[in-house]
């Protein structure tokens, strides 16, 4: 069963890579477009939704967050 997370962009914080590695096969994937859905060459985990929002799937121990996030103070 995978284990998902969000990470939801607002008027503050935007997202710029939506990014993350694999620390399994050590790929590193994004997702450049909404609904621009990814998975690394192992399948242990995946990174979805482009620039609006962040989606990754996996266990929270198989990757690691790569994303940039453009933040207005
Ligand atoms: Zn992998």
């Amino acid at each position: 069963m995978w284990e998902v997370m969000y990470k939801i962009m607002n008027k503050r914080k935007k997202l710029i890579r939506n990014r993350i590695k694999c620390l399994k096969c050590g790929d590193i994937i994004e997702s450049e477009y909404t609904h621009d859905w990814v998975q690394c060459s192992c399948g242990a985990c995946f990174v979805d939704g482009g620039h609006d929002y962040m989606r990754v799937g996996g266990n929270r121990e198989d990757w690691e967050d790569m994303s940039e996030w453009e933040i207005d103070e």
